[in-house]
């Protein structure tokens, strides 16, 4: 298998800029993570980062994974594997079959796209795991959006980020918000708040699909599974804010409220955000701030990617 250098080493630094335009009484800085520079950046380039490290430990033939073919997780999956000269096989659900530009770069990269109903899922992949190893070739699997242990590794190292950058520029940011989804990205934000130590900011996720039932269950899982014996110790229901409150009507749906705000946030800042993650999750942090009537608060907020989504919008998808 190929090396990728840029995944080699630690990524370096996303940038983290102040906004100029009003959204609140409050400051508001952007952690770049959409430039992080492979496939359009995002949170799941930092997570496939952790998982190429892992994968060059063994003699893996063919990387597996699923998702939405049209996802952000399996672009950049299928771009890994292709760098590393492996072969990709993802598995989509049926029921999502829009193409949308991560669909065509996923095809580029010559991945395989076995679609089957949601309800099968399970299922086709241990069969198809199975069938790969019968032709002697090893299979690696990856959860769906690079949920579990190394993708929470990736934010636990991204909160340590942001904290050398806080130092470095003698900010304390009161608020952390993102996009949240199958919730590793809050996870490792989470547990790596609780493992520095600093109980005086929140960290806030918008939800963009799940419930607060499921969606705070599935974050506390991965968060404990990270912490495992320290778990007990370390952990504080008040520290998982998971903020169902914006989910509109559930995945993928977004108003003209959202896209006007995407809109002033593109022509003041020239900062790109979709209607599905980071767009729709920005609109919930500034509506979030406002109902709470929070201000003059230093508020981050992590641009977690999703640029083709931009121009899917743009283009009338
Ligand atoms: C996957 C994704 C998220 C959600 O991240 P999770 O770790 O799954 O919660 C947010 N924003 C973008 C752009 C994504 O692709």
């Amino acid at each position: 298998m190929r090396k990728i250098e840029l995944f080699e080493r630690e990524l370096d630094e996303t940038p983290i800029q102040m906004l100029s335009g009003e959204y609140g009484h409050n400051r508001f800085f952007v952690k770049r993570d959409d430039c992080i520079p492979f496939c359009f950046g995002g949170n799941k380039v930092r997570k496939a980062a952790e998982f190429y490290r892992d994968i060059r430990k063994t003699d893996t033939d063919v990387i597996m994974t699923y998702g939405s073919n049209s996802s952000n997780h399996c672009r950049i999956i299928a771009n890994m594997a292709a760098a590393m000269g492996l072969a990709c096989h993802v598995i989509s659900p049926a029921e999502h079959r829009e193409r949308l530009y991560n669909t065509r770069l996923v095809e580029s990269f010559g991945a395989v796209i076995e679609t089957c109903p949601v309800t099968e899922v399970a299922e086709t992949i241990r069969r198809r795991e199975a069938a790969y190893r019968t032709e002697g070739k090893v299979p690696y699997f990856i959860a769906g959006g690079g949920h579990g242990y190394h993708g929470t590794d990736s934010y636990v190292k991204a909160y340590r980020e942001i904290e050398c950058q806080e130092k470095r520029a003698g900010l304390h940011f009161d608020y952390i918000f993102h996009a949240s989804g199958t919730g590793a990205t809050q996870a490792g934000l989470v547990c790596g708040q609780l493992l520095s130590g600093d109980g005086k900011r929140k960290i806030v996720g918008i939800s963009i699909a799940r419930d607060a039932a499921r969606g705070r269950n599935v974050v506390k899982d991965s968060i404990r599974e990270y912490l495992a014996d320290d778990f007990d110790k370390l952990y504080t229901d008040d520290r998982l804010i998971f903020e169902d409150g914006y989910r509109l009507e559930g995945y993928g749906s977004y108003t003209e409220e959202v896209e006007r705000l995407i809109d002033r946030v593109m022509a003041l800042e020239g900062i790109p955000m979709d209607t599905t993650y980071v767009g729709k999750a920005f609109y919930g942090m500034t509506e979030y701030l406002r109902s709470h009537e929070i201000a003059d608060k230093d508020v981050l907020f992590i641009h977690t990617g999703g640029a083709p989504l931009y121009f899917d919008r743009l283009t009338g998808r």
